[in-house]
């Protein structure tokens, strides 16, 4: 419980057992990545369930996120399945090609010939190999080898300064919201969206798909095109999170520009009052051992001080030979980096206008406890705004969020220094307060005589309607 940073952990092969799952979560995995560009419907909804029960029997709520695949461009399928590609040598990628060799391979994305031009760099299998265009006519596209080596079966392409026109949300994507608001996905994380457009329309189809079950997703746009940054704004506008999906952008701008961009995506969502969580590649080298390099370690570290609110694993946890390994090496390094922050929020507010009650609310819970060191923050919610609010700036002090919604409970187990706990409904403010002190006190987390701040709503039961403060010694009346 003394973790601010969260967890995000993808799950597949390497993670599905009941036991492995189980431990994943008693070492502190927040929320569970399915990801759609592997496995069938079934495979997710399977592990979904394989969660939700994992998590029953840990006795807390873990949150899900559905990962569509998105208009990824892959190479086809090759005869030998896979070829050598040596620098130098041509090598053509043709819409219409069935069966790949040494000379060619067919494209999933027929429009490619289209968006190509002489001059432009392909990088392939995540930026390994890089292919330069010669000319395109018509369903072919010429190249010459760059950076040569194995290609093999349905590996990535991505061109280098982004430009493809292919739409956010493919027929794929659409079947998958369905599949993924069948098994309650609390997050739907939307892959290469340009605009607040694509992210609205993935939205509407999860709430129309959502709607029987009851559920309403919150939708995380994954950052990870060149023309997502000069639209970020508008695109943190229309969602309710970000993903710094470090994978594909690199190669769309470049790897340089990526920590630069992983700093302002971060200030940019915080200030939007939006979650982002930083991915990709952040203890790679767990896939194979049980222990990771400074590098990784610094990188994890580094994004908890850029005030990331989740660092996610993928292969590390998905097929990797140490998930567990991972998530624990994950919580230590993000415990460690935490001590070490800056709480600045006298700085944080100097020049802020806060136009809204809850808002207000919640700044004033945070410095109050800032400065009266208290012992924590509860934050009676419905739908977890209060607690979202109070995520938004760095505090030593942990924020409770006490909620009687499920769905909330899950949403917040995404937000940087809220923990979630469940508590009863009840529609009179006293008993509710004396409640949250009692559940603190059994989790042990507050004892007889500890300054607590509580915010909560008046009239009770109305989301994003906290309107009182409270600062309370915990067992005095
Ligand atoms: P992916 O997204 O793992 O679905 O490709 C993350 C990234 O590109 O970094
Ligand atoms: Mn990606």
């Amino acid at each position: 419980m003394k973790r601010a940073t969260k967890i995000v952990a993808t799950i597949g092969p390497a993670s599905s057992a009941p036991e492995v799952l189980e431990r994943m979560i008693a070492a502190g995995v927040d929320v569970v990545r399915l990801n759609f560009s592997h496995g069938t419907a079934q495979d997710h909804i399977d592990r979904a369930t394989a969660v939700r029960e994992a998590a029953r029997r840990a006795g807390r709520e873990v949150a899900i996120m559905a990962d569509l695949q998105g208009p990824k461009i892959r190479v086809g399928k090759f005869e030998q399945g896979k070829v050598m590609l040596a620098a130098g040598a041509g090598f053509i990628l043709d819409a219409t090609c069935e069966l790949g060799n040494q000379e060619r391979v067919g494209l999933d994305y027929v429009d490619l010939p289209r968006d190509v031009r002489p001059g432009d760099k392909l990088l392939l299998n995540d930026g390994l190999i890089e292919l330069v265009v010669d000319r395109v006519m018509g369903s072919q596209i010429f190249t010459t080898v760059k950076v040569g080596g194995e290609l093999s079966n349905n590996k990535g392409i991505n061109r280098q300064g982004g430009g493809l026109t292919a739409p956010a949300l493919t027929a794929k994507d659409m079947e998958d919201i369905k599949t993924a608001m069948a098994l309650q996905a609390d997050f739907v994380a939307v892959s290469f969206p340009k605009s607040a457009t694509d992210m609205e329309m993935a939205r509407q189809l999860a709430n129309i798909a959502g709607a029987p079950h009851g559920i309403r997703p919150h939708m995380i746009a994954k950052i990870e095109r060149a023309e997502a940054i000069p639209a970020l704004a508008e695109i943190l506008g229309a969602s309710d999170g970000i993903m710094v999906a470090r994978g594909d952008l690199a190669i769309e701008v470049g790897n340089a520009a990526v920590p630069a961009l992983q700093k302002r995506m971060i200030r940019m969502a915080r200030e939007a009052n939006k979650v982002v969580i930083t991915a990709t590649q952040m203890m790679e080298s767990m896939i194979h051992n049980p222990v990771p390099t400074r590098a990784e370690v610094s990188d994890v570290a580094n994004a908890v001080l850029d005030g990331t609110d989740a660092v996610m694993t993928s292969a590390e946890t998905a097929a990797g030979k140490y998930p567990i390994e991972t998530v624990e090496t994950m919580a230590a390094v993000c415990l460690e980096a935490e001590k070490s922050e800056h709480v600045e929020l006298d700085h944080d507010f100097m020049d802020q206008t806060f136009t809204r009650i809850d808002q207000s609310i919640a700044a004033g819970a945070l410095f109050t406890a800032h400065h009266l060191r208290a012992k924590a923050i509860v934050a009676l919610t419905e739908s977890g705004a209060t607690a979202l609010w109070m995520s938004r700036h760095k505090i030593h002090v942990p924020v409770f969020a006490l909620t009687p919604q499920v769905a909330s409970e899950r949403k917040m187990a995404l937000y940087r220094n809220v923990r979630p706990l469940h508590a009863d409904a009840s529609l009179d403010r006293d008993v509710a307060l004396k409640q949250a002190e009692q559940l603190l006190l059994e989790h042990g987390i507050v004892r007889r005589g500890d300054t607590i701040v509580l915010t909560v709503g008046e009239p009770m039961g109305q989301p994003g309607g906290s309107n009182t403060l409270k600062i309370v010694q915990v067992g005095r009346v």
